[in-house]
């Protein structure tokens, strides 16, 4: 029996996400925190483990409501932001657009659901290439768009006047979401202002790059209408007890959480300019939690970094000769720039 013969070929082409762990000291591949917080662990001995959690996740929305000066009703819970774009591209369909290289779920999850996917190349500056972005969004009409701004894995954010044309020129055609995941880290404005001006605007936050990666939450903002529409397709009990528990008590107090995002975003500049000392390496500036830089022979410094125990991420195949560096604490970042200078001063001799 051939089971391919009855696997819809969209999935048969598909590859699965690769989310390998290997094994290492100094991990700065998935661009996560280096900082957790336990202390919200406290929390969860209220939890009654022989109920389901609250489907509406109303405690965790009212905190994110204040935070962002939205009404709840503007918010939907997800179990992490990867679990939301399925539920947009459910709701709405395709095709589904976006800028290459970016985030890779986008792409995948349009294609586990049956969807076309349009992806248009960045500009040599990786921001985006607006006429062909309004060429592809007359002759396509996708009912999608993701933006990731700041960009996973270029860093950088996209000009706002380029997304505010795509908004603009797709005000009845799509929906367009500006994935903000790292916008914690970025000295740009973020997108939350415009949403009242905006309905087809949807706004797309994470914990995950913040300190709460093992808990999987993320949330939509946007229009009410939006809200309800995708609140259909989300499965009753997405968010599980536990999460919305530890996520609620971190968010009533955030102030640990910001001083850890100031000391990544100061290591970032750090981590920057430690890169530009270093021949043979082009970083790109970063508004995000990570850099991604160039370098020649990226599959061995890749392997060499690796065997002392320092992990980064190998962006073949999306950007070519690049490797992607999270920023980690102050003693990981030095560990891997000597590590670095080491390997690519032995590579010379
Ligand atoms: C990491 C990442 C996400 C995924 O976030 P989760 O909430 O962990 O699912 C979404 N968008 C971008 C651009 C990311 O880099």
């Amino acid at each position: 029996m051939d089971i391919k013969k009855f696997i819809r070929p969209t999935i048969c082409s598909l590859k699965a996400y690769e989310a390998k762990e290997i094994p290492c000291k100094v991990k700065l591949d998935a661009n996560e925190s280096p900082y957790g917080f336990p202390e919200g662990l406290n929390a969860l001995k209220s939890i009654k483990t022989n109920r389901y959690p609250d489907p509406e996740a109303k405690a965790l929305k009212r905190l994110i409501s204040r935070d962002f000066g939205v009404k709840p009703q503007n918010i939907l819970q997800g179990n992490g932001s990867d679990e939301l774009i399925y539920y947009l591209i459910t709701t709405f369909g395709g095709p589904v657009l976006y800028p290459v290289p970016t985030f890779s779920m986008y792409g995948i999850i349009a294609q586990a659901i049956g969807e076309k996917k349009i992806g248009i190349p960045l500009n040599k500056e990786f921001d985006l290439d607006l006429k062909r972005i309004l060429e592809a969004i007359k002759r396509q009409k996708p009912k999608v768009i993701f933006l990731s701004s700041p960009n996973n894995p270029t860093g950088n954010c996209f000009s706002s006047a380029k997304i505010l044309k795509i908004i603009e020129s797709t005000l009845s055609l799509s929906v367009v979401v500006v994935d903000e995941a790292y916008q914690p880290f970025s000295s740009r404005k973020g997108f939350l202002p415009l949403l009242k001006d905006y309905k087809n605007l949807v706004i797309m936050r994470t914990l995950s790059k913040i300190g709460l990666a093992g808990l999987r939450v993320g949330f939509l903002i946007a229009d009410e209408e939006i809200i309800n529409e995708v609140n259909k397709v989300r499965l009753p009990f997405n968010l599980n007890s536990l999460s919305q528990t530890v996520a609620t008590e971190l968010l009533k107090n955030r102030k640990a959480m910001q001083s850890c995002i100031k000391l990544i975003i100061s290591e970032r500049e750090k981590l920057l300019s430690g890169l530009e000392k270093i021949n043979g390496i082009k970083p790109y500036p970063s508004e995000a939690n990570f850099i991604l830089f160039r370098v020649k022979d990226t599959d061995t410094v890749y392997k060499r970094l690796l065997k002392k125990s320092v992990l980064v991420r190998n962006m073949k195949g999306v950007v070519d000769g690049c490797l992607r560096v999270t920023v980690g604490t102050p003693e990981e970042n030095r560990i891997f720039l000597n590590t670095l200078k080491e390997i690519l001063s032995i590579s010379k001799s």
